[in-house]
């Protein structure tokens, strides 16, 4: 019997890892295509990508597969719900039900509605036209709600979407601790908004030399862990971090000449992501074990390297005087506290992604307030401008003068990326959750912050949260590694701590 199970389980894994082949093949193709393609092999490209997909799908779709997880499931090797085999078996098990659940004719009508939609939303954008759009939202909506029908779920259809991206969250947890945050940091963003003391962010938008700017970059995330034999970091439009496989982890970025701050952070969060793939245990690669847990997860990591460490005093103390070396036209007569407050500048604006740290949150709390009312039909489509305005003027005290730069901004909605957002929020509480903890263990890290050293850090977010891949859920791991459940608590505390003393509030 177990011999059997053993056999079945080997079988599987090797299934498994050549399902993550494919998929690995599509990765570096995709980030190919975002770096070095030329323009005219699109189609081509999406040739490519199509055909892998499919194999992909079919190969792990298959009745064979099915019939191995039920087979391990049945033995004892999954006994310890914790260890190494059983967390692959439940994972691939939750991501095959998915698979086979959907109808055939629903991921086709949605893959084809997504492309309609996305062009509707480019055009509305471009025209500011919300009523353009909101048809094509409302299709969506109704597919996603069959999509949602069709998978499952315990308390309502929303979680089935969340699932795809930070498995086991709940709506209703996410309302709860949403709606506490929202409590404290409306005040909070009031309050720094209104303080007559504002930083010189002209110092950024002074000329930074595209080659330094490289080179001051990658000294950085060199600096934090980022491990240049085992990574890249290249140029993009849209910065993002991509595996292609063990031992190679790929990060992008875009340099703006007239501008220090977004490049170097964009550096810092991608490295963020990136530190978590490489630390990752390459034992598991290809399977759930080797794999990271959610978005948010991996949103905690990136905004803990680019907000908490490379926002801090401490690393600028030890970081400023080489950016100084790099950029001297630019920044020989600027002082590091001066530097410091212009790159923790916290204002109410109207656009998410240039957002700063504190109010970005306020921009995600909206977006999941009206995208959970809307799926759950609380909300029609038509609503939204108006409702998106008067959420607006309550949590950042300014009204959007048009559409494209209110609730037209974001391309999540028509790509049928609903569930998505809230990751984003979920990351930065997760990241000062972590990051509180790990100065209870690790004590106060500013001084070694400040002499450039960064292991210690490092060292126990691998040993807490990378290396154990997706034995634990998300919800499970914060409390595993902090003892305690999510809460906006530590991330309200970070913000106070370090915005009243800047701003004087
Ligand atoms: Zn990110």
């Amino acid at each position: 019997m177990s011999e059997k199970a053993q056999k079945a389980l080997n079988e599987l894994t090797d299934q498994i890892k050549q399902v993550s082949t494919l998929y690995s093949c599509m990765s570096l193709l995709g980030w190919d295509e975002r770096t070095y393609m030329p323009r005219k092999g699109a189609p081509n490209r999406a040739e490519q990508q199509s055909m892998l997909a499919g194999m992909a799908h079919e190969k792990f779709t298959s009745k064979e597969i099915g019939d191995l997880i039920s087979e391990v499931e049945a033995s004892d090797l999954v006994k310890d719900p914790l260890s190494a085999d059983a967390v692959n078996v439940r994972e691939i098990r939750r991501v095959y039900d998915k698979q086979v659940k959907k109808p055939k004719s629903l991921v086709e009508e949605i893959s084809k509605t997504t492309t309609l939609s996305e062009q509707a939303w480019v055009e509305a954008r471009k025209k500011s036209d919300f009523p353009g759009f909101s048809p094509w939202l409302a299709k969506m909506i109704d597919l996603k709600n069959e999509e949602a029908e069709s998978v499952g779920y315990e308390k309502e259809p929303y979680d089935a979407l969340l699932d795809d991206y930070e498995p086991g969250e709940t709506a209703e947890n996410i309302t709860k601790v949403f709606a506490d945050l929202r409590g404290d940091l409306v005040p909070l963003v009031e309050a720094v908004a209104n303080a007559p003391k504002k930083p010189d962010v002209s110092i950024l938008e002074r000329e930074y030399d595209v080659d330094r700017q490289a080179i001051l970059g990658k000294a950085a995330s060199a600096a934090i862990g980022f491990d240049y034999d085992s990574g890249r970091l290249d140029i993009t439009t849209h910065p993002f971090c991509t595996t292609i496989g063990s031992g190679d982890v790929r990060i992008t970025t875009r340099y703006n000449r007239d501008h220090f701050a977004q490049a170097f952070f964009g550096i810092m969060h991608e490295t963020g992501h990136g530190l978590y793939e490489q630390g990752l245990d390459p034992q598991y690669s290809g399977l759930p074990m080797g794999d990271s847990i959610s978005l948010g997860i991996h949103e905690s990591q990136s905004r803990m390297w680019e907000n908490i460490v490379g926002r801090s005093k401490p690393f600028w103390k030890y970081f400023f005087p080489r950016a100084r070396q790099v950029f001297w036209e630019a920044l020989s007569d600027v002082k590091l506290d001066d530097f410091y407050f212009a790159i923790n500048d916290v204002r109410p604006s109207l656009i998410r992604v240039e957002a700063d740290e504190a109010t970005y949150n306020l921009h995600i709390l909206l977006r999941f307030e009206i995208e959970h009312a809307i799926f759950n039909k609380e909300l029609k489509t038509d609503d939204i401008p108006g409702i998106w305005n008067e959420k607006f003027q309550k949590y950042f005290g300014i009204t959007p003068p048009n559409d494209a730069q209110g609730c037209l901004q974001d391309v999540h909605w028509g790509a049928g990326l609903i569930g998505y957002f809230p990751t984003y929020t979920l990351g930065n509480l997760y990241s000062a959750q972590f990051y509180a903890k790990a100065e209870e263990e690790l004590g106060n890290l500013d001084e070694e912050f400040s002499r450039g050293h960064f292991d210690s850090l490092l060292g126990w977010l691998r040993d807490k949260i990378h290396k154990h891949g997706q034995r634990y859920r998300a919800e499970d791991l914060v409390k595993q590694v902090t003892g305690k459940p999510l809460s906006h608590e530590y991330l309200l505390k970070y913000l106070k701590d370090k915005y009243a003393p800047i701003y004087g509030i």
